[in-house]
């Protein structure tokens, strides 16, 4: 087997990330613990900038996996390909995070069929293990792997809910939108927009988000005002920043769309 480059999957730079709670400290010591994670909340909350913060302040390679349904145990763990030689071996990302002890994010999981899903349970209890069954080999976890998961627990759906079986292999952190002070401070940091206007964005998503289930699936997300205000920043009129980053992506109803737009006329 060929060595794995580490190295790429460290991560460089410190990502920004500004605590809402003792976030950082809970996972540290779940890390510690090597405790399985489950990150849930909303989406855009802010769930993957923490694992890339955590893994560069752990110092450890960060792999992650977007997860969708049609994703299946192999692009998981691996599989054997066809070159010029023959047959060849290729680690999945899970494997690759076994093998050289990073931290595996799976982003949005309950995408993923439960089938899928259930070759994480072995690595996610006390064995600490990976079985590669087509290829006959039972791959150890590194002593610093960890597993760490994610999802949205406002899209109610019976098909995508995570089984007992293995959310009962994990500890769980809840995040949401943070205060309105820090999410200002957030969009400001990384949008460069004028604080006064991200607290103004900030207003409007909190007016998105009073929608919710109210005609609206999710409220405005803390990546969109970001991007806004990234529109404000290019020099487009607030308004017309609003409708492009926070409304017209939301949803494509006329009637929500006409009520958003009024909220955002009210603001800017
Ligand atoms: P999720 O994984 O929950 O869908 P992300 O982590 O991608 O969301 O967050 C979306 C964006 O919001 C990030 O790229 C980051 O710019 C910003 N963000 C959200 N929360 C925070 C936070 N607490 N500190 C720094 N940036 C944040």
């Amino acid at each position: 087997m060929s060595e794995i480059d580490a190295a790429q999957y460290r991560v460089a730079a410190m990502p920004y990330y500004r605590p809402v709670g003792n976030e950082t400290e809970l996972y540290e010591a779940a890390y510690a613990a090597r405790m399985p994670l489950i990150l849930k909340g909303p989406t855009g909350c802010g769930k993957s900038r923490f694992v890339e913060h955590m893994a560069w302040r752990l110092d450890r390679p960060l792999i992650t996996v977007a997860c969708n349904e049609d994703m299946t145990a192999a692009d998981l763990v691996g599989r054997f390909l066809l070159d010029l030689n023959g047959t060849r071996w290729q680690d999945g990302p899970l494997t690759v995070a076994a093998r050289i002890g990073a931290i595996c994010y799976l982003d949005e999981v309950v995408e993923t069929r439960q089938d899928t899903l259930v070759v994480i349970h072995s690595l996610t209890d006390h064995r600490r293990m990976l079985p590669l069954d087509k290829k006959g080999e039972l791959v150890a976890a590194h002593p610093d792997f960890q597993m760490v998961i994610s999802y949205n627990p406002g899209y109610q759906s019976l098909n995508k809910e995570l089984k007992p079986s293995t959310r009962q292999r994990f500890g769980a952190m809840a995040f949401d939108y943070p205060l309105p002070e820090i999410e200002a401070e957030i969009v400001a940091h990384e949008s460069g927009v004028a604080p006064a206007q991200a607290a103004k964005l900030v207003q409007m998503a909190h007016r998105s988000r009073n929608l919710k289930g109210h005609g609206l699936d999710e409220g405005i997300s803390t990546r969109l005002l970001i991007y806004a205000g990234r529109l404000i920043v290019q020099g487009i009129p607030p308004a017309e920043a609003c409708r492009m980053a926070l409304v017209r992506p939301l949803t494509d109803d006329p009637d929500m769309q006409d009520t958003l737009d009024a909220a955002i006329d009210t603001l800017f």
